[in-house]
């Protein structure tokens, strides 16, 4: 007998998926799953894609993410899709996005940006990429993030010592 090697279904939760291979530790880390949590997740790494190639898979039971949390999911991994699972059915399931203009997600490099002052400002970023087309890894690596305030240019390597 053949043996196949699936991942068991969840209940309740949420289904990462589609995210660009070798982000799935990022994602744990946006949806602040650290060591000890209480949480039950599975995490597959580099699995076979045919759209992509590769990709991760992240699943956390009795949990469903909130908009903040797939916005910055949105960042690291442009092509995940989130299924919500109830009752072992998707009952939805859509694209991460990736906004024009991100507010209140990441924060200012420039510590005098008014933003980082006591003003009431939420931070806002213009996303600029550079070039067209392309999806996953190089999407990722031509992303910039332009701060509507002070004009400070962030790769996503500032922005993920943020998360
Ligand atoms: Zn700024």
């Amino acid at each position: 007998m053949k043996r196949e090697l699936k991942v068991q279904p969840i209940k309740d939760g949420t289904v990462i998926d589609h995210i660009t291979a070798g982000q799935a530790l990022n994602v744990l880390k946006i949806l602040e799953i650290k060591p000890g949590t209480k949480e039950v997740v599975s995490v597959v790494m580099n699995v076979r894609s045919g759209k992509m190639g590769k990709k991760d898979i992240v699943k956390v039971e009795n949990r469903e993410l909130k908009p903040e949390e797939v916005d910055k999911i949105a960042l690291i991994a442009p092509n995940a899709t989130i299924n919500i699972i109830r009752d072992y059915e998707v009952v939805e399931k859509h694209k991460v996005f990736l906004p024009t203009e991100i507010e209140g997600v990441i924060r200012c490099a420039n510590p005098s940006c008014i933003s980082n002052t006591n003003e009431p400002v939420r931070s806002k970023f213009q996303v600029v990429e550079s070039g067209a087309g392309g999806e996953g890894e190089e999407v990722r690596s031509r992303l910039r993030f332009r701060c509507a305030y002070c004009e400070r240019m962030m790769d996503l390597d500032d922005v993920m010592e943020q998360l």
